[in-house]
């Protein structure tokens, strides 16, 4: 399978309309979106500048879907909340608004994680394309296995990138819920990474004074790691469901996946350049989010992050 196809990006209006019927909207944009046959495209107006100081205030300053994750650890032992139990509990939920994100407080650190679903759908897609190539995840245990009901695992992982110029990422993760314990509904909320890269290294990581943003291969090592976690028996014992009902990020159904290639490679933003001249250009992270949060809004939990029928590997990543 060819990387650059599968990851294909278009950047100008030629490559995202052209030889499309173009549609226009300017109201009801998700409704619209979701409704585009294979062979249109749609141009909208700009709901968030594209210069970088518009984009970066909205991405650090827009409303956030707060997760509930408990108030207290013996509050989160208590209720026994999953991740999975917290998302669908914030995608019912949800106002009228533009979001920027998801963010939950961590139990023992008291730090702000926050993820976009953005990144969460990009994620899942890498982690799709390594199971569909020779281009695999790896992952190795990073301590031994006292105390993981408490601390949860420590893992090393390798993630492949999705350009041409980088060969793999390197990344450590802790805090990974691994074996059967009262503690992982507390355990979950502190996952965090040693990583670096483009993603994690700019745009909008000091909100809080404590706060970690997720990106697209920390997203694909911890899919990884439950796949991996299921089929092995080196961590505990083979069929071992736990990394996967405790993954703090939600995974798409493929409709989900769809919609988001669809704003990847079909939707056209028309703007005024600074000397009054129309023109057009892809959507930028914070368009994405917010058409993304309102789509959840739309189809409700169920159809976009709800259960699936399928393999992530054997959903259809074309739109
Ligand atoms: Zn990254």
């Amino acid at each position: 399978m060819n990387k650059q196809e599968f990851f294909q990006r278009p950047k100008t209006a030629a490559e995202l309309l052209g030889g499309r019927t173009v549609k226009h909207a300017g109201t009801n944009i998700a409704e619209k979106v979701a409704e585009l046959s294979s062979n249109e495209g749609l141009i909208i107006p700009e709901i968030v500048p594209e210069d970088f100081e518009s984009r970066l205030r909205f991405l650090k300053r827009g409303d956030q879907v707060v997760l509930d994750v408990s108030q207290t650890e013996s509050d989160a032992i208590y209720r026994g909340m999953t991740p999975n139990a917290a998302h669908q509990i914030a995608m019912r939920n949800l106002k009228p608004g533009q979001y920027c994100g998801l963010v939950w407080r961590s139990l023992r650190r008291n730090e702000w994680k926050r993820l976009t679903l953005d990144e969460s759908i990009k994620g899942t897609k890498l982690f799709a394309w390594t199971e569909l190539t020779e281009n695999h995840i790896e992952t190795e245990p990073y301590n031994d296995f006292a105390n993981v009901g408490f601390y949860g695992g420590k893992f090393k992982f390798w993630v492949p990138s999705r350009t041409p110029k980088q060969e793999r990422y390197k990344l450590t993760a802790e805090s990974v819920p691994i074996v059967k314990s009262r503690y992982n509904p507390v355990i979950w909320t502190d996952i965090g990474f040693t990583h670096h890269c483009e993603i994690v290294g700019n745009d909008f990581s000091y909100r809080y004074v404590k706060s970690e943003d997720f990106c697209a291969h920390e997203v694909a090592a911890l899919e990884f790691l439950a796949k991996d976690a299921y089929r092995r028996n080196e961590y505990v014992a083979k069929g071992n469901r736990v990394p996967f009902d405790f993954l703090p990020f939600p995974v798409p159904t493929e409709e989900m996946a769809q919609y988001h290639e669809k704003l990847m490679t079909r939707i056209a933003v028309q703007y005024k350049d600074q000397n009054g001249k129309q023109k057009k250009r892809p959507l930028n992270k914070a368009e994405r989010e917010i058409l993304l949060w309102d789509f959840v809004r739309l189809r409700g939990y169920g159809p976009t992050f709800g259960p699936k029928d399928k393999k992530v590997q054997e959903y259809n990543w074309a739109a």
